[in-house]
């Protein structure tokens, strides 16, 4: 990666002006990849600006303090065709900010891609994906050291910080290793408060979010000699508690919270289709099956959003392929 690394500094001190962008529904890795990235470059003198599909999830706001996020329409074309350099993080998949696509499609920007997931797509004129690490933010953290360590400023720090303890569930999945730990370490020598981080991020949330959560628990059920778990989740529940899909973060981590289960699934019905979320533990790569219904992300850890299909017809359809790698 070093040579990389040094080729992507080339171009970040050749340009002036950068717009930052990630996925929808973006989670702690994303905005802090971004937030963490805009500081970098900002603090270098460049133009920068962040323009996300989704709005930000209330419990990563405290991040956009750091710098401003700015919600995609169609006013904000201009940015994304006049940079010099547009650069996407913690996704390497245009359909995952699809809103901007068009417009990312038709800049002449030089398009810079820096993400952990596997199977990247063919959009940018440089990736620098590495898939063993855990979080977008580990990677972006080794990227601004090779430049200079000293750019890794407290509020940089945090938003790197917020990025590994969310995408790695709080230093507990399989891609946690020493080197995460030594980096988070460091981070916390640069300043970062853990638990003020943490309060931010887990103690912030509304009582209809546990409403929610209860509902949601309630709907879990087993199937395949126990080794499938899955909540389904259709829009009443969501009208019910008042909340819509971006208060659903982390339930995944029930479903497979269970003796026996391999294979944990999150069905969500949205004003448009379904959106799934897949875990697994072990060697099960439900990546695989994710993939079969237009999906991707991480081998334990996947997702995928189905049109033009019912909440039902989705369930059985996913759960059918994923007996099929049993
Ligand atoms: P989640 O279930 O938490 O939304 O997503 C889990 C993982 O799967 C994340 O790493 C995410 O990037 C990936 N993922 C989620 N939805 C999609 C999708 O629609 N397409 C692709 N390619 N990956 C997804
Ligand atoms: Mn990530």
């Amino acid at each position: 990666m070093t040579e990389q690394f040094a080729n992507l500094h080339t171009i970040f001190n050749s340009k002036q002006s950068f717009v930052i962008t990630t996925h929808v529904n973006p989670d702690g890795d994303a905005i802090g990849s971004e937030v963490a990235l805009a500081l970098f470059l900002s603090n270098k003198g460049k133009k920068v600006t962040i323009i996300n599909q989704s709005e930000t999830p209330d419990h990563l706001l405290f991040l956009t303090d750091f710098f401003p996020v700015k919600i995609y329409s169609g006013s904000l074309d201009h940015h994304i065709l006049n940079t010099d350099c547009f650069c996407v993080v913690d996704t390497n998949s245009p359909k995952r900010f699809s809103a901007l696509a068009d417009a990312v499609h038709k800049s002449k920007a030089y398009k810079i891609c820096i993400d952990h997931h596997l199977e990247q797509e063919h959009f940018a004129d440089q990736y620098i994906v590495d898939t063993d690490v855990p979080a977008t933010s580990e990677l972006l953290y080794r990227i601004f050291k090779s430049d200079n360590p000293e750019s890794i400023t407290k509020p940089i720090a945090d938003a790197l910080y917020t990025g590994i303890m969310t995408d790695t569930g709080s230093f507990k999945f399989p891609k946690t290793d020493a080197e995460t730990h030594i980096i988070t370490a460091d981070l916390l020598k640069r300043g970062v408060d853990p638990y003020s981080i943490y309060q931010s991020v887990f103690e912030s949330g509304e009582i209809n979010n546990l409403h929610l959560l209860g509902k949601a628990l309630e709907r879990i059920e087993v199937c395949h000699n126990g080794l499938i778990a899955s909540m389904v989740l259709p829009r009443s529940v969501f009208n019910e508690t008042k909340t819509n899909e971006a208060d659903v973060e982390n339930l995944t981590q029930y479903v497979l919270s269970i003796k026996n289960v391999v294979v944990g699934l999150v069905f969500i019905e949205l004003d448009e289709g379904v959106k799934v979320s897949f875990r697994s533990k072990g060697n099960i790569a439900i990546n695989t099956v994710a993939k079969q219904f237009g999906g991707g992300g991480h081998m334990n850890a996947s997702g995928a959003r189905l049109k033009n299909i019912g909440l039902r017809e989705a369930v059985e359809a996913v759960i059918e392929k994923t007996k099929e790698i049993l």
